[in-house]
């Protein structure tokens, strides 16, 4: 007993103060790529409620420059994860799976996390012949009021129908495509959650283990950097201890903004213009800015002089 709690503390505390974790530089980072910040929800938890920068998606020019560079690096690892947006806003959306899948066979993945509201504006056949690999659907399954409480919009019934329709195509051709459903946190009991009609219904369809996340769900969240206030049944995360331990997503992969400028933070620089940010595609080369001397020394600096980046002092999205 005295062992398990011996370990217990170590691995989880021992480790988050005494412990400076050495992250490997890997030659070739991940690329996420924000085809779009345009959302329409309004998520109770999400800087899309105060995201000042200009609303617009990633012009094809920049987007196929990106992608030629990132093969060119050897890169494997895309996505469309976006800091704010829904990719199925995006117009260009097909043409640019299109583009990474059909010319760059080393790429073997690409998705998006959306929240599957304007699937319905998709051509179903052409949507599952783009190439798109997996796609991650948040939502809430449990009625329409608790929908609207948490996305802000009243769209509960149209993402139903589009994700349902999503998963019987899915499953009648074969599961071409990887299907999860985040379930977002909503105040109510998971026995309630459940039990709802939509809630089974989306299960069966699934076959996800859509109970285990509801009886795991957790209320923490980040709160953007303090540019949000959440509601009194969300939690904000710990402010995580960080002296001279930088931020393990420095040292993954690069993220191109809708702007086009690009980013050593895929999370919660939700304006695009923090001290992370490295450069812009339109001027700078992505191998040249994944070497670049900023971002090893934005590295170093936190890692041996605790010179911690501004944005990255309180953000509570910080990950050890
Ligand atoms: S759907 Fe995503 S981007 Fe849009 S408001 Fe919600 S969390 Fe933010
Ligand atoms: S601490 Fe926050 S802002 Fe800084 S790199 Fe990590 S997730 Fe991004």
């Amino acid at each position: 007993m005295l062992g398990y709690y011996f370990e217990k503390f170590f691995t989880i505390y021992a480790r988050r103060f005494f412990i400076r974790p050495v992250c490997p530089i890997p030659s070739t980072p991940s690329l996420s790529i924000e085809t779009t910040n345009i959302c329409n929800s309004r998520c109770i938890f999400c800087a899309n409620l105060v995201m000042r920068r200009e609303k617009k998606s990633l012009s094809l020019e920049a987007f196929k420059r990106s992608v030629d560079e990132y093969a060119a690096m050897g890169g494997e690892e895309i996505d469309f994860n976006v800091t704010i947006g829904d990719p199925l806003l995006d117009k260009y959306l097909l043409d640019r799976v299109r583009y990474v899948r059909r010319r760059y066979r080393q790429i073997k993945t690409v998705g998006f996390i959306t929240s599957l509201q304007w699937l319905h504006r998709y051509d179903l056949e052409e949507f599952f012949n783009s190439g798109l690999t997996w796609i991650s659907v948040s939502t809430v399954l449990s009625g329409r009021d608790r929908y609207r409480d948490f996305f802000g919009v009243d769209k509960y019934y149209q993402m139903l129908a589009n994700l349902k329709m999503l998963l019987i195509e899915n499953r009648r051709k074969n599961t071409p495509l990887i299907v999860w459903i985040a379930i977002k946190p909503t105040p109510e009991p998971a026995k309630i959650i459940m039990k709802h009609p939509d809630y089974q219904e989306i299960k069966l369809l699934s076959r996800l283990d859509l109970d285990t996340q509801i009886r795991k769900r957790h209320f923490y969240v980040d709160d953007w950097i303090g540019a949000i206030k959440l509601p009194r049944y969300l939690k904000k995360r710990p402010l995580y201890y960080r002296r001279k331990r930088p931020c393990r997503i420095l040292y993954k992969g690069l993220m191109i903004f809708s702007n086009g400028n690009i980013g050593a933070c895929s999370c919660r620089d939700f304006e695009a213009d923090s001290d992370l940010i490295l450069g812009n595609i339109e001027s700078d080369s992505l191998q040249g800015t994944w070497k670049s001397e900023r971002l090893s020394s934005i590295r170093s600096d936190w890692l041996n002089d605790n010179k911690i980046p501004h944005i990255c002092r309180s953000c509570r999205h910080y990950l050890y």
